[in-house]
């Protein structure tokens, strides 16, 4: 915490994504005095390896999640092995697993090329995910939009999962008052200013259950073309959200601050 009044978190950002010209700025974002924290999700096992390298560098300021991002091929049977070793072996340290979740874009693409895409593997590979965050009682980061996400939610419901985080969350009504009855929590990214799809989910989900994050390196457009994404644009996000709600940004801030802390417990 700082002499500030505003306080916001990244929810969700991928550190190993940086390139090293970006690393200085991405520091310098770090260490804004509005940024109490960010929460570092992982790629696979190489990239776990590498998230609690900065974990151990910035301590408290971020915050580890372990996973496997489900936009890529499977892992091999070996991968498979080490990376739910790993995740054994740091359930204490991590704040969360993730990135999890099922294949949506992957999918898309290969049925637009007319390729066959056998989606079953991954929801497999993430029911090991989600018995562990059960297991565990850790909070999940998710990668599931559109008709990927009642598949997550039927999974989460049968394990019970209550600390279930769907970042950048696009997706059917139905589906949407599914989570939002659940509890689950949503985040938004810096295209609240630009995506009218977003815009109607930021104006329509409970208020309560609502995050901040960046999705980091990934790149924004409108005001944002061309610049480095950082961990502080989550107090645009905040801004924008804000606005939305017809609320004051220390009102807006605060809430969404109490939202972090009750999904990751800090
Ligand atoms: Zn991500």
């Amino acid at each position: 915490m700082n002499e500030y009044e505003v306080h916001v978190v990244d929810a969700h950002i991928h550190i190993d994504g940086y390139k090293q010209a970006a690393v200085a700025e991405l520091e310098a974002s770090l260490n804004h005095p509005y940024l109490d924290y960010v929460i570092v999700v992982s790629m696979n096992l190489a990239s776990c390896l590498h998230t609690e390298q900065w974990a151990n560098r910035y301590p408290g300021k971020v915050l580890p999640a372990y996973g496997f991002h489900p936009e890529q091929a499977l892992p091999s049977a070996d991968e498979q092995e080490g990376l739910l070793a790993w995740l054994e072996l740091h359930k204490e340290s991590m704040i969360a697993i993730g990135e999890v979740g099922l294949p949506y874009y992957m999918r898309e693409e290969s049925q637009k090329r007319g390729d066959s895409f056998d989606r079953l593997p991954y929801i497999e590979l993430l029911e090991l995910f989600v018995e562990r965050a059960a297991a565990w009682d850790l909070p999940i980061v998710l990668h599931a939009v559109y008709d990927d996400a009642p598949i997550v939610v039927d999974l989460l419901e049968r394990y019970s999962v209550r600390r279930a985080h769907f970042h950048w969350f696009k997706g059917d009504e139905k589906t949407i008052s599914r989570m939002a009855d659940n509890g689950y929590f949503i985040s938004f990214t810096p295209d609240i200013h630009y995506e009218d799809e977003i815009r109607a989910l930021a104006r329509q989900y409970p208020v309560e259950q609502v995050m901040t994050e960046t999705d980091g390196p990934w790149p924004f457009e409108g005001a944002y073309t061309g610049r480095h994404t950082m961990p502080i644009m989550a107090y645009d996000v905040a801004i924008e959200w804000a606005a939305l709600q017809g609320m004051d940004i220390l009102e807006a801030s605060r809430l969404l601050r109490a939202n972090a802390q009750r999904c990751y417990g800090v």
